[in-house]
C-alpha cells in the first residue's frame, strides 16, 4: 500500500512528529518512530515547508495564547 509515508534507514515506515526546537517551533517532520527507543536510526525529513521569520513569530504567539487559555 501507498502511503506516501518516506521508509527510515531501518526499512519502516517513519512518523511526523512536531518539533519544538526554538529554530522550528511547530514545524513538522519525519522521524523514525523507533527513535529513542534503542534504535541509532536518524531518518529525518521535512514534512512542512520552511518557516519564513514572520511565520516563526506567529506559531510561537498562537502556542502561547493556547496555553494561556488552558490556564484559564
Ligand atoms: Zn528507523
Amino acid at each position: 500500500m501507498e502511503t506516501g509515508v518516506p521508509i527510515c534507514h531501518c526499512g519502516h515506515e517513519s512518523k511526523i512528529v512536531t518539533s519544538w526546537t526554538d529554530e522550528n517551533p511547530g514545524r513538522r517532520f519525519f522521524g523514525c518512530k523507533n527513535y529513542g527507543r534503542g534504535s541509532h536510526c536518524r531518518f529525518f525529513a521535512w514534512y512542512d515547508a520552511p518557516l519564513t521569520p514572520r511565520a516563526r513569530v506567529e506559531v510561537v504567539v498562537a502556542a502561547a495564547v493556547v496555553v494561556a487559555a488552558e490556564v484559564v
